[in-house]
Formats: C-alpha cells, structure tokens, sequence
C-alpha cells in the first residue's frame, strides 16, 4: 500500500498505544501488499493456475469482501485488476501507456470470477496462471477498521486516524466541538481543500483521478481502470468520497466502485448500501449526493462547486 500513516490521539499519554497501531498496520500491509515479494497475496498469485495458499483470517476477508463488491458492482470494482495495474504501472517507475494489443492480451486474465475461495481452510486460489490479485482499493480502509478497534479496546476516546486517504474518526475533538476534515479539490495540487466535512464517529473514504497519475502527450491517465476497456475509467466524476459510522473498508471498495461508475449508475449501486453515504465531484464541479447524506455537514464549500439538486437514494 506504500501510504503514509497520520494517527492522532489528543489524550494518549504513552508510546506503548502507538506502537500497537503502527505494528497492527505493518503487519496488514506484510500480508496484503504485491508490493512484498512475500505477502500472501503475492504467494497467492504465483501460485495462479496451480493451487489453493492458506491466508490470514485478515487476508481472507479482504479478498471475500472485495469479491462480494465485485459481484455487486458487476465487476466496476475488481481485485483481479492485477495483470492490468502491473501493465500501466501508474505512480510506478515504468508507468506509460500500453498498445492497444498488449491491454488485449491481458483482458482474460482479469476476470474476479476465477478467484476462488475455500471459507472453512481460509485458501484462495487464482484459477488461471497469469492472474494476479490487486487489493489497494480496499486494504487500507480494512487497516484503518483494524485501528480503530485497537484504540477502542485500549480506552481511547477521541481520535483522528487518516491512512492515505482513508480516515476515521471517533468521538469529537472536544466535548462539543465535531472533527473538521479537509476535502482536497480534484483540480488543485495536494492541500488546497473544495470543503470541510465536520465529523463524529465516521469513516471517510476518498478516490480521486489526482491520487495517482501520469502524463502523456498533454493527457493524464489516473490510477483506477475500467476492466472493460483495461484503461483509465473514464467517468464524469472527478472525485468520490464516502462516509458512514460503520466500515471504512467498504467505504474504500465503494468509492473506487463509484468512481468507475459514475454519477447515475454510482446513485444507483449505493441504493444497496443504505448505510453508507456518497458524495460525487464531477467534472462540471457539480455535487451529487445519495439522499441519506445530511448536506449541512459539509461545511466552506468553495465557491466554484455547488450542489445539483438532491437525489433520492
Ligand atoms: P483507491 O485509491 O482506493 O480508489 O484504489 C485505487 C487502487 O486500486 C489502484 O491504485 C489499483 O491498485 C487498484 N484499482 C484500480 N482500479 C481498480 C478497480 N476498478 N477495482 C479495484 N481496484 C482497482
Ligand atoms: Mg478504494
């Protein structure tokens, strides 16, 4: 996942709390990243085509809930993107645009239904040799779930956790006074915020086109593919950030989903998720929300976006 890790606990007064979270996350991404050569999702794709691998309960449940989002979207989110991300390599060194032949080459072996998962020995196996899992769209909010938890079990009572992006709130900042988190603006480097979200006990989960990005011939391709085309999906939205009081890790799977999808199909799909809240930026700088999302709480809206009128969800 390669992300920075920002935790605050205004009232921690000792290291040992700290510790517990910062080793909690390595050992999150030690087991979820295809960046480690010896994580298990990198054991489970160079065994593709070939057998099950035995995961972590935490891996298993990454990988089963991110099928689940793959099937419920009808495959706009996709952990089996492995072949395709590792293809473009956006934000890596190698980034550069495919011929249109290699990106063909590669469309069979994306396909989440030859993932297979076998509950009750926790093993997953890739059914074709080639195939490779890709979890960034999803480890992160399941990470900062797993925070959460550690903080609550050890008494914490308020605290900000933000994991690349992934951030998760829980009490408010003083006694009356919510946490205020910064929305940055799609078209603006880090930093420069569209608006504020006052927050209590909530997750908020972001994807943007400016996350991670390269630049070709005047044209930027972001990091969040379209399985269909095998190239950056090309929605009318800029950005979509997703809250709720309940898991940070389908907050991440929805806002890469609903990024893909875009602004009536995503109103759509969230239909199914009654408890979790999204807000589209699209292109045009208009704000769509889902009808379960409470507008006051975006507070400073900059004056160049404003809201298009309120859906139903
Ligand atoms: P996020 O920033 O959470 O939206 O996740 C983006 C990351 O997820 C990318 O850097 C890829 O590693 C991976 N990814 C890209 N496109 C998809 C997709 N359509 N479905 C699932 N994961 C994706
Ligand atoms: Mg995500």
């Amino acid at each position: 996942m390669g992300t920075r890790i920002n935790l605050s606990i205004p009232e921690a007064n000792s290291e040992a709390i700290f510790k517990l979270l910062f080793n909690r996350a390595q050992v999150i991404e030690k087991r979820m990243s295809s960046q480690y050569q010896d994580s298990e999702v990198s054991q489970i794709n160079r065994q593709a085509g070939l057998g099950f691998v035995r995961v972590s309960a935490d891996t298993f449940l990454v990988i089963k809930t991110a099928l689940e989002i793959a099937q419920r979207s009808n495959g706009a989110f996709n952990p089996a993107l492995g072949p395709m991300i590792q293809l473009w390599d956006i934000g890596g060194d190698n980034a550069r645009v495919p011929a249109p032949k290699e990106i063909e080459a590669l469309l069979g072996l994306i396909d989440y239904k030859q993932v297979s998962l076998n509950e009750p020995s926790l093993s997953v196996k890739l059914e074709k040799s080639g195939m490779r899992l890709d979890l960034g769209a999803i480890a992160k909010g399941y990470a900062a779930d797993e925070l959460i938890k550690i903080a609550k079990e050890a008494g914490v009572k308020r605290a900000i956790f933000d994991l690349g992006g992934n951030i998760f709130v829980f009490g408010s900042k003083t006694g009356t006074q919510a946490w205020r988190i910064g929305i940055q603006r799609p078209d603006q480097d880090r930093g420069s915020l569209m608006g504020i979200l006052e927050a209590r006990d909530l997750t908020l989960v972001t994807s943007g086109n400016y996350e991670r990005y390269f630049e070709q011939d005047g044209k930027r391709y972001h990091h969040i593919l379209d399985s269909k085309t095998g190239a950056p999906s090309q929605s009318d939205v800029d950005q979509v950030s997703i809250i709720s009081n309940r898991s940070s890790m389908y907050c991440d799977a929805l806002s890469t989903t609903c990024f893909v999808l875009g602004r009536e199909k995503g109103l759509k799909f969230m239909q199914q998720f009654p408890d979790y809240q999204a807000v589209f930026v699209g292109k045009d700088r208009k704000l769509v929300a889902t009808g379960n999302f409470d507008r006051a709480l975006l507070i400073d809206l900059e004056s160049d976006f404003t809201w298009a009128p309120q859906q139903s969800n």
